[in-house]
């Protein structure tokens, strides 16, 4: 079976899974499914659910079983189908850690410059061209992409100042870094202590054994510094434009944009 599995090109391997999963309980924006269920998902941590961390933690109904998108994923989908992003021409898009599912989106984009990258290339054998980038020393050009997509990448980097200050210099004036990250609005203050280096100290500490901090509401602040002018938009506003009450998201999620404005 497993033999079988390999041997099925993908797009065949998508319409079996759809009709496997269908149903009308749920929809999936991403793949475009009808399904009747959606996958558990995360790690169950008593601190994500007491700080009300966006993003993160234990979800019973979250992934989609044709195409593993989650609630995040499918907001944030949402917000470059309103933006029109998949329709742009001539444009230029870095995504880091991509997710697969959009990956396959952005690769059949004929007029879409697409790069991946992360850090650990292997992990993406879906992507045509995947570089080797970490995000404190990007091997890119100043100013050369339009759109940079960064999705719970930042609580992972020690030197996040640095990552957003090198995101910044790659992107173009006028262009967006989408800047996703598990997130504690109620939480004022960022909370990070490097001398927390051990698995087991950090996951009791950040509630994930590779986090090296608990962003608060002072997130924002950090995104400002590096020179970015910030974009905070609601699920509710991408849930009215769709208006498909079977597309699970989380309703207090935001999509946080860097935007680089142009020279006056
Ligand atoms: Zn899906």
């Amino acid at each position: 079976m497993k033999f079988l599995k390999q041997l099925l090109p993908r797009k065949l391997k998508v319409i079996l899974k759809k009709i496997f999963w269908f149903g009308n309980s749920y929809y999936c924006n991403v793949c475009r499914s009808h399904l009747r269920l959606l996958h558990p998902s995360g790690v169950k941590s008593n601190l994500f659910a007491e700080l009300e961390i966006i993003g993160g933690g234990y979800s019973q109904h979250d992934n989609c079983p044709v195409c593993l998108s989650g609630k995040r994923q499918r907001l944030l989908f949402m917000y470059l189908e309103k933006t029109g992003v998949f329709t742009k021409k001539n444009y230029h898009v870095l995504h880091i850690a991509p997710e697969e599912a959009f990956t396959h989106v952005f690769q059949s984009c004929a007029d879409i410059d697409y790069t991946c990258g992360d850090i650990d290339t292997e992990r993406y054998p879906f992507c045509r061209n995947i570089a080797y980038v970490n995000l404190t020393e990007m091997p890119f050009a100043d100013e050369r992409f339009d759109l940079i997509i960064v999705s719970h990448v930042l609580e992972h980097i020690p030197d996040d100042a640095k990552a957003l200050r090198e995101i910044y210099r790659v992107l173009k004036p006028g262009g967006d870094a989408i800047l996703q990250v598990p997130i504690s609005w109620k939480t004022e203050k960022t909370f990070e202590n490097f001398t927390i280096t051990s698995e087991a100290e950090r996951e009791k500490i950040f509630g994930q054994k590779d986090h090296v901090r608990i962003y608060g509401a002072d997130y924002t602040e950090r995104i400002k510094q590096a020179g970015f002018h910030l974009k905070l938009v609601d699920a509710s506003e991408l849930k009215n434009h769709l208006r498909n009450n079977k597309i699970l998201v989380d309703d207090r999620e935001k999509i946080i944009v860097g935007h680089k404005q142009q020279p006056l």
